[in-house]
């Protein structure tokens, strides 16, 4: 085929295209890597929080039941899953609003409460998805620096909301840092927050927590028409890969998150297999435990070795580095460890085979002895 316009045409002028100034003020999302390929060593990619046991046989046994539907559209108003979650937290269906990942909800709840230049309030470091979604929602994020032990400076916060502030989003457990918040501080937080403010618990690591003086979130947002709850089936669950998560939220709030809603954002196969693991829970816990069990012996490990570990409340462990968190990050990715590096904060890694864990703990040993020269 010849086209002889083609071969002295000039190449084409890029399109003006207007995309939004917020754009450039946006850091990517930086995913977890896949772990480095290393000779003779199995890889482990611990960077991402994911659940390292694979998905039940009873939940692949509905996955592939629901894959021959896959031709139809999703429910679109997710009401089997809506009716399950409702009897099991004991609260009404009319109170849940779900979406594809508590990412996807938490963009609901930020679209459905900020306008162009209202504030999002958090602590910073928390969820870098936080920083993301307020940006491209026009509101503004404000990062309130977190205090002593890389625990939410609740007061600080509290000092933080202004007249624009719409919405509050409390990480408990904390997403790189692994602590919670008390149930008596959250109180006395809350107890300061404007009644017209939501407040966002984001407890996608809740079933890890083991702290009696934790939350009961359920029970917080029973007690207070302005607090939300936001959970998920990616982490405890196992369900990354499908993306389903959910609001607990006061009717009129959970109706707007609805509206909110991506239309048909859960898809069928996810809102099959969060049925189905609901039903499975028992067996979920077991696993679930496994891995807090394994959390709290490599924690006593580092502690061992030196390490000044925060309280660790969720799948993964915070080493605090400081400048030596690029350096730690490379010294595990040597061994085959794919970490998560954040800035000059510190390095977040996934509690997950056994295995992996041993390996993290000799190299963490290592490479303090080697700090200490
Ligand atoms: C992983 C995570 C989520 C949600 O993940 P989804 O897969 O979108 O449900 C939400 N919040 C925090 C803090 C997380 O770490």
């Amino acid at each position: 085929m010849t086209d002889d316009r083609a071969t002295d045409a000039a190449p084409p002028t890029p399109l003006p295209v207007r995309l939004r100034a917020a754009l450039d003020a946006l850091p990517a999302y930086t995913p977890g890597r896949p772990a480095t390929v290393r000779e003779g060593l199995v890889a482990y990619k611990i960077s991402s929080n994911e659940n390292p046991f694979p998905p039940l046989p009873s939940v692949l046994d509905v996955l592939r039941e629901a894959a021959t539907a896959v031709n139809r559209y999703p429910d679109m108003a997710v009401t089997a899953l809506t009716a399950a979650l409702a009897e099991r937290l004991g609260v009404p269906a009319e109170r849940i609003s779900t979406g594809p990942g508590s990412v996807g909800v938490l963009d609901q709840l930020i679209r459905a409460t900020c306008d162009d230049g209202d504030e999002v309030l958090f602590a910073w470091r928390s969820f870098e998805a936080y920083p993301i979604l307020t940006t491209m929602a026009g509101a503004r994020p404000v990062m309130v620096p977190l205090g002593p032990g890389d625990r939410h400076d609740l007061d600080a916060m509290a000092a933080a909301v202004t007249d624009r502030t719409r919405l509050v989003l409390v990480c408990t457990p904390n997403n790189p840092t692994g602590t919670t918040v008390g149930a008596a501080e959250l109180d006395a937080f809350l107890d300061r927050v404007p009644s017209d403010v939501l407040v966002v618990l984001d407890e996608a690591y809740l079933e890890f927590v083991d702290d009696p003086d934790a939350p009961d979130a359920l029970a917080v947002h029973e007690a207070r028409p302005n607090v939300v709850v936001l959970r998920t089936f990616s982490k405890a669950y196992g369900l990354a890969g499908l993306r389903v998560g959910y609001a607990v939220a006061h009717e009129p709030v959970a109706a707007a998150l609805r509206k909110a809603a991506l239309p048909f954002g859960v898809n069928s196969l996810a809102q099959a297999a969060a049925i189905a693991s609901l039903e499975a829970s028992d067996e979920l816990d077991v696993r679930v435990k496994e891995l807090v069990a394994e959390r709290e012996r490599v924690v006593a490990a580092l502690r061992e070795q030196g390490w000044d570990i925060p309280d660790q409340q969720a799948n993964f462990v915070w080493f605090g580095l400081g400048d030596d968190t690029a350096a730690f990050a490379q010294a595990c990715d040597d061994e085959g460890l794919t970490v998560r590096p954040y800035g000059t904060d510190g390095v977040r890694a996934t509690v997950a085979e056994p295995e992996a864990n041993d390996r993290l703990v000799e190299v963490a040993g290592r490479f303090l002895a080697a700090r200490r020269g």
